[in-house]
């Protein structure tokens, strides 16, 4: 049997292709990935916690709803409701991260979608039909493929890092930055990049100042970003560090960090409630090497302005993995819908 779509990955671009593709009768294929760093179920949202710029999401008593709508076999999927967010003695909180995913999913297989949890470890677009192999099931021949496979935040690999995920440590300024535990707190940014300084000038809004830790002595951000980061009177430089160690405790969450200099010995260390890498991202596209065009950072290349096209006909691209501008939840949603569309015509176009 050859499938009309298989969706690779699990993430808001793969699940928005999925609804689309399904409500469009052509009873996609969704390889879901399993807890391996690449292909991670559910995707970055499943790190995160409150999610609260997701457009037709504001912060409510969303419990109810979010349980009626997932298939009850999920719920133990769901975390618990986030405390301290009542109002007239009620929840009161943004969609979470997983929430909104399993209502995603939930979504996609209300319509018909196929979930598979397994790997893509490889690829044939070489002959039609195309053919995806995984990691434990067998290989599927398709007519159209839409890899949403996203990308992944990198991180400074320290386990004290590790520990404070989700609890002072984060990836995403623009996702967590507006969360109470950061308010009218110090908080750090770690990188000297161009994201590194939009994050740390959006962090000044709510922080009450903020440490833009970087390894050199010299910011690798655009002129005009360098600018904006070194005249806001909340930002403070600190140049030629990194950063050794997140500190805090079970209660607080991060309290501060060691910082180690990179020009002598200097111990430093500074009180923060948060720490923000901010030091680049990594997309899931190993599998694919070779196999699709990528720039120089790995991200798929589509191939036609505004088009989920790939250097490959019938092989769409959605989301983060061929992103690394917007990067955002909402934006994935929308490009997953466009895969989507854009594989139903070709389907259509080659009367498949
Ligand atoms: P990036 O340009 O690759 O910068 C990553 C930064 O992290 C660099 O400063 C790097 O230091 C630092 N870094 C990397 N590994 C580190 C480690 N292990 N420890 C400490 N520091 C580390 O990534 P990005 O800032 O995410 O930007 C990605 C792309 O998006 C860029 O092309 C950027 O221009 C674009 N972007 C544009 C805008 C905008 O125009 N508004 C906003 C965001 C992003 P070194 O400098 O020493 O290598």
């Amino acid at each position: 049997m050859v499938e009309n779509v298989v969706i690779i990955g699990s993430g808001p671009a793969g699940w928005s292709a999925a609804i689309y593709a399904s409500r469009a009768n052509l009873q996609p294929v969704l390889f879901e990935g399993t807890l391996k760093p690449e292909m991670m179920p559910l995707g970055q949202l499943a790190l995160t916690t409150e999610v609260e710029n997701f457009a037709g999401f504001p912060a409510g008593n969303l419990r109810a709803f979010v349980e009626s709508a997932v298939d009850a076999s999920r719920h133990y999927n769901l975390p618990p409701v986030p405390k301290g967010h009542e109002r007239d003695g009620q929840p009161h909180y943004a969609v979470q991260g997983v929430e909104l995913m399993e209502l995603m999913k939930q979504q996609a297989l209300n319509f018909g979608t196929r979930v598979i949890g397994d790997d893509i470890v490889d690829v044939d677009f070489d002959h039609r039909p195309l053919k995806v192999i995984p990691a434990e099931e067998a290989p599927v021949e398709t007519h159209t493929v839409i890899v949403a496979t996203g990308a992944r935040a990198n991180y400074l690999g320290l386990p004290s890092e590790e520990k404070f995920k989700n609890r002072g440590v984060s990836a995403c300024a623009v996702c967590d930055g507006a969360l109470p535990r950061f308010r009218n707190k110090p908080l750090a940014v770690v990188g000297g990049g161009d994201s590194a300084v939009e994050e740390a000038t959006y962090l000044t809004a709510f922080a009450s100042k903020v440490f833009l830790i970087h390894r050199r002595d010299e910011l690798r951000a655009s002129k005009i970003m360098q600018r904006r980061a070194l005249e806001n009177p909340k930002i403070e430089m600190v140049w030629s560090h990194v950063v050794d160690e997140v500190l805090g405790n079970d209660q607080d969450g991060v309290t501060g960090l060691r910082l180690k200099s990179t020009k002598d010995d200097a111990p430093r260390e500074l009180e923060v409630a948060g720490m923000f890498a901010s030091i680049g991202h990594t997309p899931n596209t190993a599998f694919l090497r070779g196999k699709l065009e990528m720039n120089e950072k790995g991200y798929l290349k589509w191939t036609s302005p505004f088009r989920t096209l790939t250097s490959v006909e019938g092989v769409f691209a959605a989301g983060d993995v061929a992103d690394d501008y917007y990067r955002q939840a909402i934006t994935s949603a929308g490009t997953g819908c466009m895969a989507a569309l854009d594989a139903e015509r070709y389907l259509a176009a080659q009367e498949k």
